[in-house]
């Protein structure tokens, strides 16, 4: 229980990556705040869920990655709550698969906002608080993307690419504030953003679901196995440990050996 008395705040986990770190901050005591989006009632019963086997406070912020004032309006109303945002974690992220002669203007754009530019408006949102504090930590959710490209994900790979330009330079920035910044760069992770990626891919490649999950996904990832969401929120929870405080301006990767190729 070494978080307790510190608060996470966690975008997009109302499922996958973000739902599995919501749960193993809190099971480390902290209370948290999950964002994202789903049905009402499957969301209140994750963030009730929590509270209860965890013992813990949880809330529930509906705030849009793509919307700058609603992801200034969510660090607000923690702060107000916790005091501080003591581990902020930016982690909402979606996937568009298509050529990049094709790719759906929309989409570039949205895939920019959430995936990219939501962790600058949360980061400057909550850095004054936790600085105030002179402790904090960042978390990124980069991905193997953030090293490596695949065709036809010009958008993500570009925003990832960016989160590990974006946490070198805030690391920088509070090196001496007692906060640390890194990202962690999971391989392919079974979850819904995957199993969403699917048709497209066999659509865009040709291919049916089982070479697409074989052929194109396990392809990449030597181990041939999917990182789970459990190993990926325990690097997090690492990363806040004390043992880890000279850990800072790193993308760390958990990708079965997939950018050591
Ligand atoms: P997921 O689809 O299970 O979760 C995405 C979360 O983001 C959901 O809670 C969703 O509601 C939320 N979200 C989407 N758009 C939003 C918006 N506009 N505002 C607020 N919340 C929004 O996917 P996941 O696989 O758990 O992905 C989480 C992160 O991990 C993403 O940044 C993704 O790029 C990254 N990642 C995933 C994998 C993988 O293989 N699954 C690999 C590397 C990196």
């Amino acid at each position: 229980m070494f978080l307790k008395d510190r608060t996470a705040l966690v975008t997009g986990s109302t499922s996958g990556i973000g739902l599995a770190y919501a749960r193993a901050l809190a099971a480390e005591g902290a209370n948290v705040v999950i964002n994202g989006f789903g049905e009402a009632d499957a969301i209140e019963k994750e963030r009730a869920g929590i509270e209860k086997d965890f013992k813990v406070k949880a809330r529930y912020s509906a705030a849009n990655m793509m919307k700058p004032e609603e992801i200034a309006a969510m660090v607000g109303e923690a702060e107000k709550e916790f005091g501080a945002i003591d581990i902020l974690v930016n982690n909402a992220g979606i996937q568009h698969v298509a050529p990049v002669d094709e790719f759906p203007i929309e989409k570039w754009d949205q895939i920019i906002a959430i995936n990219l530019t939501s962790a600058f408006h949360a980061t400057r949102a909550a850095l004054p608080k936790m600085k105030a504090k002179g402790w904090g930590r960042i978390i990124n959710t980069a991905s193997a993307h953030a090293f490596v490209a695949s065709p036809f994900k010009s958008a993500y790979v570009a925003a990832k690419h960016g989160i590990a330009g974006f946490t070198k330079t805030v690391a920088l920035e509070v090196a001496t504030k007692g906060i640390t910044v890194n990202a962690i760069a999971p391989g392919y992770v079974w979850t819904p953003l995957v199993e969403k990626q699917i048709p497209d891919t066999m659509k865009a490649r040709d291919l049916t679901k089982e070479q697409v999950i074989n052929d194109v996904l396990l392809l990449a990832q030597p181990t041939k196995e999917f990182v789970t969401v459990e190993q990926v929120a325990a690097l997090a929870v690492f990363l806040c440990t004390d043992a880890a405080k000279s850990i800072t301006g790193t993308t760390l990767p958990m990708d079965g050996g997939w950018t050591a190729a």
